[in-house]
């Protein structure tokens, strides 16, 4: 739960009072056009940000008041995976389990299952430094899952991923929401968060402009049409006017 959030950059408002309640097990989506605070809002949400004023709360636990217990209980996926090259994929989500204290007896078979789910079996014992950005998605979202986090927070998780890959990573959110984890992501592409979320909220230069179900954006909105356009029409519609004159 967050409530009132605003981050200042400056004099800059990025994120002008964001108010958010996702329930547990909810898969919810964060959408926006670029530089709408996506990216601001979700770094808030995982601590490494500090609101300027407002509150969050993850699983019961205060987040500005008790910073690493509420971040033991979550997972952050940046939008660019951030890896140690000279590490194999298993060194790093060994060292990433050491981080969060999973017990060791632990660790081992939980990075051979997860490395081997995502299709790293083979390459467990390489360096990253060699892997493709796909490949490097997958080693990090292997080391988010290692300590079993209660909520995940991804930023464009799909960016870079094969359809195949997209798609494992699509049922496995599902899979982990149905046991009860809480998926949170940004995403730009609108059929991800159709297919994907449960709830989504729209976010324009820093303010929530729609926040429901898909139905109930439609509603909202008073559109019939696709999510997109009812994207488009909340965050200030197509480019077409402009292009046509740049072009002409
Ligand atoms: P995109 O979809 O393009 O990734 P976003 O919705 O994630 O965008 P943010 O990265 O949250 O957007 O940026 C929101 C606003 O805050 C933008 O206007 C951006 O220029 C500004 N901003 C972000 N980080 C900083 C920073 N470190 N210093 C100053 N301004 C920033």
């Amino acid at each position: 739960r967050a409530e009132g959030l605003p981050r200042l950059y400056g004099d800059f408002v990025a994120v002008d009072g964001i108010d958010l309640s996702i329930g547990r097990g909810e898969i919810f989506g964060v959408l926006g056009p670029n530089g709408a605070g996506k990216t601001t809002t979700l770094r808030m949400l995982v601590g490494l940000l500090r609101p300027s004023t407002g509150s969050i709360v993850v699983d019961g636990v205060d987040m500005v008041a008790r910073p690493q217990d509420a971040r033991a209980r979550i997972a952050f996926l940046p939008d660019t995976p951030y890896l140690y090259d000279k590490l194999t994929a298993r060194e790093f989500v060994h060292f990433v389990a050491g981080l969060y204290s999973v017990p060791p007896e632990q660790v081992d078979r939980r990075s051979d299952e997860l490395l081997t789910l995502f299709g790293l079996g083979d390459r467990a014992d390489d360096l990253v430094e060699g892997f493709s950005h796909g490949m490097r998605q997958k080693v990090v979202m292997v080391a988010a899952l290692i300590h079993a986090p209660k909520v995940i927070f991804l930023d464009e998780p799909t960016v870079g991923l094969d359809p195949r890959s997209a798609r494992l990573l699509r049922d496995i959110l599902r899979q982990l929401a149905d046991r009860g984890t809480t998926v949170v992501l940004s995403t730009h592409i609108l059929e991800i968060a159709e297919r994907m979320c449960d709830r989504m909220v729209i976010i324009d230069k820093g303010r929530v402009v729609a926040m429901g179900t898909v139905a109930e954006l439609h509603e909202q909105a008073h559109e019939t049409s696709s999510l997109e356009d009812i994207f488009l029409s909340l965050t200030g519609g197509p480019a077409d006017a402009a292009i046509a004159s740049v072009l002409s």
